[in-house]
């Protein structure tokens, strides 16, 4: 294993900043991982664990060892012909991921097709889409207790996913996450309730779809909705959709009768920060190098050559101006470094 040192990480974060690494690993194995938690050990150091990058602010230069997870493996631990349970190593690309299962006729995971990133992270912030979140299908995994150096198994429940959120977001540092196991199934029960999926069905004419078929029509929706990170640079949505009272929700609706919501089980109201964002009048807005995408107000990107400091000055001016005006708190999504 070859670590490196000040390492420029432009290439390995989906926003494209130039921040750099201290010491920089890539890391296939775990007892490549061992050894290099041993160095960061030694050297009095903390470690910081990189995926695909796509989700990520780097705000300054890391004084840590970053560990970049490249670890491979897909296994099928159990079919009986209605269930299927598969484990995915870490550095496992998700999209490829995603394919790779619906090639097993295992279904469950098709609306979470094209989310940038490793399967490693898909656990951390719960990602979801199209009426889908990881929690949905995950059965349990095995993190790497950094502080102890012993591997731990989680049970979906242990994991407390959440809204974008789970317990390995809430501890920051102290988990690697080596492999997650999920539980599928070989009878698709399709989501098509979310977005334009069904619209699109219709365009395309296809009256009984497969979860193929969900899976190609929701990458073509992305790809025309959301930026490529390779032409901008981008981390997806950069605010989760905040989550208020109903009564403040109600008080809200009275004034913005188009407001864009959602009830939850737990009758709080989840608002789209999207349409906050753009009533507010920032879709489109630009400066210096940095600005929020012109189709998608809950985008901000990097025309090229911004600083982590830059996007961050211009998320708090976003959040400034939307607690003023609907007294409503939007919290940042990537994790900041
Ligand atoms: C264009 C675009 C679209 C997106 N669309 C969606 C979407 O629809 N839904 C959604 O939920 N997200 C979306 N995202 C966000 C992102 O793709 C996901 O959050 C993804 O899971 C991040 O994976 P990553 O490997 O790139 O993680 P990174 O950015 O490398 O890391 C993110 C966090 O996870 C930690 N981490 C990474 N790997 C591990 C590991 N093995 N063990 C422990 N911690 C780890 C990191 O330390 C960091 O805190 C989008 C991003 C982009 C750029």
């Amino acid at each position: 294993m070859n670590i490196r040192e000040q390492v420029c990480l432009s290439a390995y974060n989906s926003f494209g900043l130039k921040a750099k690494a201290r010491f920089f690993a890539s890391v296939s194995h775990e007892q490549e991982i061992q050894q290099a938690l041993a160095f960061a050990h030694k050297q009095r150091l903390p470690v910081r664990i990189l995926g695909g990058g796509s989700n990520l602010l780097l705000a300054a230069d890391i004084n840590a060892l970053v560990l970049h997870i490249q670890s491979r493996g897909l296994r099928i631990i159990l079919n009986n012909n209605e269930r299927v349970l598969i484990e995915a190593v870490a550095g496992e690309p998700w999209h490829d991921f995603v394919q790779w299962t619906l090639a097993q006729n295992a279904y469950g995971l098709e609306n979470l097709s094209l989310i940038p990133g490793s399967v490693g992270a898909a656990p951390i912030q719960n990602i979801g889409a199209y009426g889908v979140e990881l929690k949905d299908h995950c059965h349990s995994l095995d993190a790497l207790n950094l502080a102890s150096g012993q591997v731990q198994r989680f049970s979906a429940e242990e994991c407390r996913f959440a809204y974008r959120d789970s317990l390995f977001k809430q501890q920051p540092g102290r988990w690697l996450i080596l492999r997650v196991r999920f539980a599928l199934s070989q009878k698709p029960q399709l989501q098509l309730n979310y977005g334009d999926i069904r619209a699109r069905l219709v365009d395309l004419n296809i009256e009984n779809p497969t979860p193929e078929d969900i899976s190609r029509v929701i990458c073509a929706i992305r790809q025309e909705k959301l930026p490529n990170p390779a032409e901008l640079g981008n981390a997806g949505s950069f605010f989760k959709n905040p989550i208020i009272s109903a009564e403040q929700a109600e008080q809200l609706k009275q004034q913005y009768p188009k407001l864009s919501a959602w009830p939850q089980p737990d009758g709080q109201i989840k608002l789209a920060a999207a349409w906050l964002i753009e009533q507010a009048g920032w879709k489109g807005y630009r400066t210096g190098h940095v600005g929020v995408h012109q189709a998608q107000a809950l985008v901000l990107v990097n025309y090229g050559g911004a600083s982590g400091g830059e996007l961050l000055q211009l998320a708090h001016r976003i959040q400034q101006d939307i607690k003023d005006k609907f007294n409503v708190l939007l919290e940042i999504e990537p994790t900041i470094w």
